[in-house]
């Protein structure tokens, strides 16, 4: 076990620009205006580098959530939103995903600041795939079809048939979205609604709220007719439930745990509003010996540090054949113990802390019950001696496949690494969990990749590489992973309803 690690740096002041923005009145973003809340609650958002409080949000109650059900229902059935052009809509999108590009500077270190990973990772990846995340989706504006076909109806003599389908919005969708990757989860959730002519009422995450609201300037600024995008900032249990219980929506789209996904599918049950579910993940990292051992070795820890393990898709669980065991392990113990900690605005720092007190706290439960169930700590497995929510990065070894670090998803820096003899034996050890959402395979055997891959029960299956995604990839889970795919066309099926068309002629 590593006991020691570099001294934490002190978080250095935010830029004028951001200074400005966490002073910002706690109010919703409704019908286009901001609006004050209706209640007195208020929610402190934190800086995770120093646990001091930076801002406050507001606590949307039910009353918020009926005035942003109203102005998205208003928009969607009276506003000039219906009656866009599908060009009208790309240019409105594309226009946004230029505003987050001009913002980048001031939207990364705020999305630092805020969920606590480095300003470094949130230009390059959030900053980034947000800004490309909108231009690809702009461009399916333009591009839904539906279909023509013949039919063999009999009608009466002389009676012919036209038939053909139109795809229409799905209406007002309730967004929900997690603390990990804040402003890219709301593209991923806004993106392909305003696309597809929804209207949306989205809330952030309640530890990580403030690139939303800043978002929401910039879908005003980009001309957004009024109630098309409503933001509310409030917490899961009544805000986010309000939300999905709300009549007046058509549809749940939701990122987050499997826990609170299976309560929002049940909580939707009594009105068959249509939901998509992004849940969790254990997801297996398999590596051969005929691997590059190097590449996989950086490719692994990649895997599970990156953004301090707060993925839904990390590479969590390492299997690694019994001839290459060693050399892949010690090699990523030695890549996690390499790692520079400390606030994201340091230009030095590698991996910042977690995001809450809680979710350290809860790291830190699981690597003690790892430990408890007779695991070996290779390396991290502790907190440093910060102000911080900081878990150094945690190589277990000596697990089982029934231990709760093997079964269950930790979400944050912890990897768990097993032996393997062949392809039957991994896949099997692989798939023996109730997750599926991604997987890794690190070869340089074509027939091995081939033979492996089809057996793997995940949404996603890198080969040689892990945690690429891409807006034209079907994303989303097998399993207790979730239902429905983001990105590519398949979002598109989320977005709206199908409608067939039979005309007598
Ligand atoms: P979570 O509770 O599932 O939160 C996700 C979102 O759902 C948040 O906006 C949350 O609001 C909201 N929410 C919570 N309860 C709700 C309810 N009853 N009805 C409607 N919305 C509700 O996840 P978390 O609290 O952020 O993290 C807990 C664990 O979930 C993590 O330790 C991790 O294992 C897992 N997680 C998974 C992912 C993923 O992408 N797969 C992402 C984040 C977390 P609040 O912010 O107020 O809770
Ligand atoms: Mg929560």
């Amino acid at each position: 076990m590593n006991a020691s690690h570099a001294p934490i740096a002190t978080q250095p002041a935010p830029s004028n620009a951001v200074a400005a923005l966490l002073k910002r009145k706690p109010q919703f973003f409704i019908g286009g205006d901001w609006v004050e809340p209706i209640g007195a609650d208020r929610i402190p958002v934190l800086d995770p580098a120093t646990g001091k409080q930076i801002a406050v949000v507001a606590d949307a109650g039910a009353q918020d959530v009926d005035r942003a059900v109203a102005a998205a229902r208003a928009a969607l059935e009276k506003g000039p939103w219906r009656h866009m052009k599908p060009v009208e809509r790309q240019a409105l999108i594309w226009k946004l995903s230029d505003l987050v590009e001009k913002h980048t500077d001031e939207l990364a270190e705020l999305e630092s600041l805020n969920n606590g990973k480095t300003k470094f990772m949130a230009t390059v990846v959030d900053l980034a795939g947000t800004r490309d995340y909108f231009r690809y989706m702009a461009g399916w504006a333009t591009k839904l079809t539906a279909e023509t076909f013949e039919t063999s109806i009999q009608g009466p003599p002389g009676v012919n048939f036209h038939t053909y389908t139109r795809r229409e919005p799905a209406g007002v969708v309730a967004q929900i979205v997690p603390w990990n990757f804040p402003i890219a989860m709301a593209a991923w959730k806004l993106g392909p609604a305003l696309a597809t002519g929804c209207t949306c009422v989205f809330k952030p995450a309640e530890q990580t709220p403030l690139t939303a609201l800043r978002l929401a300037d910039l879908i005003a600024e980009a001309g957004f007719p009024p109630g098309v995008v409503n933001v509310l900032t409030g917490l899961g249990e009544s805000t986010g439930a309000a939300m999905v219980a709300h009549p007046g929506v058509d549809k749940i789209a939701f990122t987050g745990s499997t826990t609170v996904g299976k309560l929002i599918n049940k909580s939707a049950t009594d009105t068959l509003k249509r939901v998509s579910l992004e849940l969790g993940g254990k997801s297996p990292v398999i590596i051969f010996p005929d691997a590059d051992l190097d590449a996989a070795v950086g490719g692994a820890a990649n895997a599970v540090f990156f953004n301090s393990g707060q993925v839904c898709c990390a590479g969590t669980r390492l299997f690694v054949h019994r001839k290459a065991f060693d050399r892949v392990v010690e090699g990523v113990s030695a890549a996690a113990r390499a790692i520079r900690l400390g606030p994201g605005l340091d230009p030095a720092t590698e991996m910042g802390p977690l995001v809450s007190r809680e979710q350290q706290e809860r790291v830190l439960q699981y690597i003690e019950s790892g430990v408890r169930d007779g695991a070996t700590v290779l390396t991290g497995g502790m907190a440093p001696n910060a102000p911080g929510y900081y878990v150094t990065p945690t190589v277990l070894a000596d697990v089982r496949s029934d231990m709760r670090v093997v079964r269950e998803e930790i979400f944050g820096p912890v990897l768990v690494a097993q032996r393997f003899d062949d392809i039957e034996e991994v896949a099997a050890m692989a798939n023996d969990t109730p997750y599926g959402l991604a997987a890794s395979v690190w070869s340089s055997n074509v027939s091995t990749v081939q033979r492996i891959v089809p057996q793997i029960k995940a949404g996603t299956v890198w080969v040689n590489c892990h945690n690429f995604i891409d807006p034209a990839m079907p994303f989303g889970g097998f399993k207790q992973s979730g239902f429905g795919r983001e990105h590519g066309r398949a979002v598109l099926d989320l977005y709206t309803e199908l409608k067939s068309v039979c005309v007598a002629y």
